[in-house]
């Protein structure tokens, strides 16, 4: 079953759009989101614009619309999470402008109970369930990169690499732009090294994990961002287009992947390529005063599917 389940997934990039739901408190509920068809279609609107350029349509592997739970999200990702249990990488990248549920996707939201849990939390729990149900014998283990200040911790349960993401993610740069709201201004990678060994050939088994919840791809203005900040936002920005034409070169099967333009892709390079498998999840906020960004974010997304 497993088999056939890796072998459905066409290639190894896979892109997934999720559209999160308006919040309570947001006052203007107009969206831009048309249609959402069965097989991955999406048509946003510009409610502004009238005749052809009004609506734009978009292809996905999947779509999960605002009413879609995080247990099914997830469900489609199991699959792939399995594949790190027989040696391959793998990486789950969330991608969108601040506010479209990256972390939401990811971690879950703030004190989530389980059924809120993201894709972390899942994923973990997941790997190390079905290292005890076939008895294998794996070791977990954040893997240890050149990130200056990274360090690496020994772990021995699901809970003690909750634990670390917490601390991370309260290590995590976050600062008031002019969108009103928290942003997240640097990525967040969770590494994890898994080895184990094929019970039956014997051979030794190096799988890797990254969860990937990346700072938001939302265009500073420059006249609002200067000095550090405008430096910093130029830094993101340039590594999130090198993300990009790191995957776009492997969706085109180029024979030169640049993975050195950005320590971003350096870092993920292992679960990048190669037998790797990828999947991003591509954030949207519906709403209309967010349409110029969604559209920036549809066409990378475009770009490396
Ligand atoms: P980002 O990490 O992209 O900046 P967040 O994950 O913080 O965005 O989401 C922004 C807000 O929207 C948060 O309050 C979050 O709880 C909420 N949210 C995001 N996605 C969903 C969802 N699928 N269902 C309910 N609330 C969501
Ligand atoms: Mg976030």
């Amino acid at each position: 079953r497993m088999f056939n389940e890796l072998q459905e997934l066409k290639g190894n990039i896979r892109v997934y759009c999720r559209i999160r739901p308006f919040l309570p408190r947001q006052a203007a509920k107009h969206t831009t989101v048309e249609y959402i068809g069965e097989h991955g279609e999406l048509a946003i609107v510009n409610p502004s614009k009238q005749g052809k350029d009004r609506r734009r349509n978009f292809k996905f592997n999947k779509i999960f619309g605002p009413e879609s739970t995080q247990a099914e999200v997830y469900s489609d990702t199991q699959p792939l999470i399995r594949s790190v249990l027989d040696g391959y990488g793998m990486c789950i990248i969330a991608y969108g402008q601040t506010g479209s549920g990256k972390t939401y996707t990811m971690t879950g939201p703030n004190g989530a109970s389980e059924e809120d849990w993201g894709v972390n939390y899942r994923a973990l729990n997941d790997l190390y369930s079905q290292n005890r149900r076939d008895s294998f014998l794996y070791e977990i283990q954040p893997n240890g990169l050149a990130v200056p200040d990274a360090s690496m911790h020994p772990v021995t349960s699901t809970s003690d690499v909750l634990e670390l993401i917490g601390v991370g993610l309260k290590n995590r740069a976050v600062g008031a732009t002019a969108m009103n709201e928290r942003s997240s201004r640097s990525h967040s990678v969770v590494s994890i090294h898994v080895r184990g060994k094929d019970l039956l050939s014997g051979a030794a088994l190096h799988g890797n994990l990254h969860l990937v919840d990346l700072a938001g791809s939302e265009r500073v203005d420059r006249s609002e961002a200067t000095g550090d900040r405008l430096k910093e936002a130029q830094h993101i920005n340039k590594s999130l287009s090198a993300l990009g034409d790191v995957i776009f070169s492997l969706a085109q099967k180029n024979s030169h992947v640049p993975y050195r333009n950005s320590k971003l892709t350096q870092l993920l390079q292992s679960s990048l390529g190669g037998q790797a498998k990828t999947l991003m999840f591509v954030q949207l906020n519906p709403d209309v005063s967010s349409y110029s960004e969604t559209i920036s974010t549809l066409k990378f997304a475009e770009r490396v599917s």
